[in-house]
């Protein structure tokens, strides 16, 4: 997967950059009017309600990157109230919020998201209790400066924070940025651009009305990538990222004549599951996914069913995709992968067992390929395909399928690792086929 590809881009700016971005410009366009009481009541909502979707799907670490957002603001407000000005206990809170926050959400990121049990909620708990109270004895610390109070009337619009703060504070964004690109959820862009919203409520926290809204901002942030998570959940296969049977439907819906629908089948996938067991079976199940991902002509890839797939060319005739078909059949049977040591299954286990006398005979197939008889090694597999075209404007896209799983039953009966073209369209266009028939 390209690091900075469009999907990516999207899911990283999606909500919580755009979000961020839309409040910067209310802010310095002077548009956003709402009073004091109201920001505070919006912030309040963002926060509860944050923590109740949190506590509802399961997600200790949005729930307790909330509570983080709370205690630091809650000890700028205690110690400061409106008062910031460095040297004084406002001045001292501001500082810690803006070391410890960062470092805290780097903390979160970090964490396995492991529910709302007492083993997983406590140590996290008593960890942040032993911060505040740590922040709260600085703090108190600072009032018996002298000095502290005389400074304590200057107000700040703009606060500048501390050189340092500001290297923790790039440092853990690079890392949350980076934390992002590995894993591609949510929860780790809600962390980076809710961090962000943090900062930037603390630079303002002279102007209680706009650190306000930046707070509130970060707290809806973190609230939006529940909803965002379970979004992707609903329309997307966990396994192999590809949009899922659910999104395929929606699609359907929106398609226009005239399309292309292909259903691509992986060959002999039972046998190399009972021969290599599950797990590899699972890797062989993202390779493909990876490839079909990739397909070119327009089409994109989504998974149906267990290793069935379908690829859906809006806009496009079945002459038109055939060739880009072709290739991706050709990419898929020439890709390998490894097993790691010891990956490899040496005896069937439960009901595998029943398999193992018609493992014997596949041995002598082709569709499963070991290419080297030593450990690690390289394996591929091959897809069937099959493909078919909206007759007409009215095609009802189940006819459409109907006649692409049906090409597909021919492809697997003439051999496997091939396209078909549904009957209609066999006479005018020329049936692709592929070496191992
Ligand atoms: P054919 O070439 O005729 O398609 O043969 P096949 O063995 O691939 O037959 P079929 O398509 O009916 O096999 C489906 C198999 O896919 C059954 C099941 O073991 C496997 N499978 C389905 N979902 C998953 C999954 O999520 N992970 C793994 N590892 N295997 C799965
Ligand atoms: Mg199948
Ligand atoms: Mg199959």
């Amino acid at each position: 997967m390209r690091v900075w590809s469009k999907t990516t881009l999207k899911s990283l700016f999606i909500p919580g950059g755009t979000l961020l971005l839309g409040v910067a410009v209310l802010v310095y366009s002077g548009w956003l009017t709402l009073a004091l009481p109201s920001l505070s009541f919006l912030y309040y909502c963002a926060l509860i309600g944050g923590m109740l979707l949190a506590w509802r799907f399961h997600s200790s670490r949005i729930f307790f990157a909330l509570v983080v957002l709370f205690l630091a603001q809650e000890a700028i407000a205690a110690f400061g109230s409106g008062h910031v000005s460095p040297g004084t206990p406002g001045g001292m809170a501001l500082q810690a919020a803006a070391v410890l926050v960062p470092l805290d959400f780097v903390l979160i990121a970090l964490m396995h998201e492991r529910g709302f049990t007492v083993a997983a909620v406590g140590p996290v708990g008593l960890f942040l209790f032993v911060q505040s109270v740590i922040v709260a004895v600085l703090c108190r610390a600072a009032e018996d400066l002298p000095g502290s109070t005389v400074r304590a009337h200057h107000v700040a619009t703009a606060v500048s924070l501390p050189g340092y703060a500001l290297v923790v504070f790039t440092a853990a964004c690079v890392f949350l940025l980076v934390r992002f690109l590995i894993t591609r959820k949510p929860v780790d862009s809600a962390l980076l651009w809710s961090l962000s919203a943090f900062i930037l409520c603390l630079r303002f926290a002279g102007v209680a009305r706009v650190s306000t809204v930046y707070s509130a901002t970060a707290a809806c942030i973190l609230a939006a990538s529940i909803i965002e998570n379970s979004y992707l959940l609903a329309y997307h296969d966990e396994l192999t990222t590809l949009p899922s049977r659910r999104a395929f439907n929606d699609a359907l819906l929106r398609l226009q004549y005239p399309y292309s629908i292909a259903v691509v089948d992986i060959d002999h996938f039972k046998r190399f599951n009972d021969t290599y067991g599950h797990d590899t079976g699972d890797q062989v199940l993202r390779l493909v996914a990876a490839g079909l991902s990739r397909v070119t002509g327009g089409g994109h890839a989504y998974r149906c069913g267990g290793e069935e797939f379908n690829i859906l060319f809006p806009g496009k005739t079945t002459s038109e995709v055939v060739d880009h078909l072709e290739q991706l059949r050709a990419a898929i049977e020439d890709s390998e992968f490894r097993l790691r040591a010891g990956e490899r299954r040496q005896a069937p286990r439960g009901p595998d067992r029943r398999n193992e006398r018609a493992r014997g005979r596949a041995r002598k197939g082709h569709a499963i390929r070991e290419l080297a008889q030593e450990t690690p090694s390289p394996l591929s597999v091959t897809v069937s395909i099959g493909v078919a075209t909206s007759e007409e404007q009215e095609s009802d896209p189940d006819l459409v399928l109907q006649a692409a799983d049906k090409a597909l039953y021919r492809a697997k009966a003439n051999g496997r690792n091939r396209v078909e073209i549904a009957s209609s369209h066999r006479r005018k266009t020329r049936v692709k086929a592929a070496g191992i028939a």
